[in-house]
């Protein structure tokens, strides 16, 4: 039973992330937006979005994000951090930087933004540009000085893969040079563009734990100067993580197209309608809506995990993995061992070691017509194909 037992004391959404439009200037083969974003090109208006934003703060929300895709994209930004900003919200622009003017650098800071998270794709011209598909780097170089010269912190963001976890210090010496107060090294997740590339992605044992030795040097000799966080991804772990803090727990991101999702891919997984905020208020959203309850608590558990003593520490695990890597969203997180798919995640691991045809399977950038060959095709959004492949031990 969706929820059971916990719907007298469910807690308000703490972080609110507003993904303003799935437009984006790059293609990262990383990227964390559906594959199938080219099914959901409507966005909502200003006057749409600033009743989500009134309403989710009127429920307790927090901190608010604003996302993609390229957020800069929408012209109306400033408005939207200005209205956050005086509802009192924490914001935060989570951007590629490109579009990051000095002008719009100066209205941001008068519409009152609090942090700047910009992602760069490594330390090197060559794969930045290579990864992203673009020409981008040194425009980001340019961008990260312009943020630093307006006074905002800075999360420096870099997703960590087997192309770039042998660069890991050269990117730490650049979030340095940059004068970022955080640098977040984060090991793809493998859902979205990532899931789809997950053959040309998934690094070796050995190169995170080369990675995770220069991290600790690092933060040894640098002490407080800059924070890096550096996570392993789950693949590698025998327990998973507790995604989104649990489903429905702290977090509401809204898709530019107004589905409310409990978390950013969501939206991948079958049998779930998500409401609305065109249709429904946020709170009848978070409190009332079926999407928001399904996975809620532990009454939808089964065994292994319904029985099991450490569910109030992981929640069960990731509701897309258990469907991307075993066809049903109700089971165990597979990372973990005590799931009966376990296999499917060692199985890539493994794979993984095994050298390979640089071209043997080339990365699939995000881009429109991909994206719409992976929604016709299904492929994609990772039922059939992905589960077969995944437990056969095939595509990996
Ligand atoms: S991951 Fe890359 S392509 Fe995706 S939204 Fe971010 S910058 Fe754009
Ligand atoms: S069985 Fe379920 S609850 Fe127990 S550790 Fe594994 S994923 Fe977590």
């Amino acid at each position: 039973m969706a929820g059971e037992g916990i719907m007298s004391d469910i807690a308000p959404p703490l972080w609110l992330l507003a993904e303003l439009t799935y437009r984006c200037p790059l293609h990262c083969a990383f990227c964390y937006n559906p594959v199938n974003y080219t099914d959901h090109s409507s966005e909502l208006s200003t006057d749409e979005w600033i009743k989500v934003l009134r309403e989710a703060r009127a429920l307790g929300a927090a901190q608010l994000g604003f996302s993609g895709g390229e957020p800069l994209l929408r012209d109306d930004l400033e408005v939207l951090v200005r209205e956050g900003r005086q509802l009192g919200f924490y914001t935060n622009l989570i951007t590629s930087g490109i579009g990051l003017t000095d002008k719009r650098l100066d209205a941001l800071k008068d519409a009152g933004l609090d942090h700047i998270q910009l992602s760069f794709q490594d330390s090197t011209q060559e794969l930045n540009d290579f990864l992203s598909s673009t020409h981008t780097f040194d425009l980001k170089n340019r961008v990260a000085k312009s943020i630093k010269a307006h006074d905002f912190p800075m999360v420096l963001n870099c997703v960590l893969h087997r192309y770039n976890l042998p660069h890991v210090d050269k990117i730490i010496d650049m979030a340095l040079a940059m004068g970022a107060e955080y640098l977040e090294l984060a090991n793809t997740q493998y859902y979205g563009w990532a899931h789809a590339n997950r053959a040309q992605l998934m690094p070796t044992a050995e190169q995170l734990k080369e990675a995770e030795a220069v991290v600790e040097r690092y933060r040894n000799e640098i002490g407080d100067r800059c924070k890096i966080y550096f996570v392993v991804p789950d693949y590698f772990e025998n327990r998973p993580k507790r995604c989104m803090n649990g489903w429905g727990s702290v977090f509401l991101g809204i898709s530019p197209d107004g589905a409310a999702l409990p978390c950013h891919t969501a939206r991948s997984l079958p049998g779930l309608t998500f409401p609305n905020v065109k249709q429904r208020s946020v709170r009848e959203i978070w409190y009332d809506s079926d999407a928001f309850n399904r996975f809620r608590g532990f009454g939808w558990m089964r065994e292994p995990c319904r029985s099991c003593e450490e569910k109030t520490i992981d929640a069960g695990g990731c509701r897309c993995q258990a469907y991307l890597l075993t066809g049903d969203p109700a089971n165990a997180d597979p990372v973990c061992d005590k799931s009966p798919h376990h296999e499917a995640v060692i199985n890539v691991v493994r794979k993984a070691a095994i050298e390979r045809e640089p071209d043997e399977h080339p990365i699939m950038f995000r881009n429109d017509s991909n994206s719409r060959r992976l929604a016709a095709s299904h492929d994609g959004r990772g039922p059939d194909y992905h589960i077969v492949a995944d437990l056969a031990g095939v595509r990996k």
